[in-house]
């Protein structure tokens, strides 16, 4: 795997990021996205394999988020820390997710991440509302594979 594979310009990172901002205004939530070619094992293995390497698993309420996609794999997962999946129901992600596959589906890779951040950020605020003391534990960048 190529670290300089170009899915994205960096205009549309600049917008991906601004969105992560934009929805970490909401919550004390820490939301990541990580983008890689392929996938070459079990998607739920890789994606807790990634969540460990961004140390998203060291938040202090447990509340880290990444959405992980592999884009000649067309595969694409969405994973919460320990602190949101015991407080939140199962399907829980299952809007965001359905907003992603639209715009997948149709290609529309960046819009798809923009609209499945801030969606994951409207929901993440129900149970881990922004406080004023909130400290932006983990960058917001992507991660590439
Ligand atoms: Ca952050």
């Amino acid at each position: 795997m190529s670290k300089n594979i170009d899915f994205l310009s960096s205009e549309d990172e600049h917008d991906i990021i601004n969105a992560i901002r934009t929805a970490e205004k909401q919550t004390s939530g820490e939301i990541r996205v990580h983008i890689e070619n392929t996938l070459n094992t079990d998607i739920s293995k890789r994606v807790m394999d990634v969540f460990h390497e961004l140390k998203m698993d060291a938040t202090q309420l447990q509340n880290g988020v990444l959405i992980y996609v592999a884009i000649a794999s067309k595969a694409f997962a969405i994973y919460g820390d320990k602190g949101i999946n015991d407080v939140v129901p199962h399907d829980f992600w299952d809007s965001t997710k359905d907003i992603m596959q639209q715009h997948f589906k149709t290609g529309h890779l960046k819009q798809g991440l923009i609209d499945g951040i801030l969606k994951a950020g409207e929901q993440l605020q129900v149970h881990f509302p922004w406080q004023h003391d909130n400290i932006d534990e983990l960058p917001n960048e992507i991660s590439k594979g």
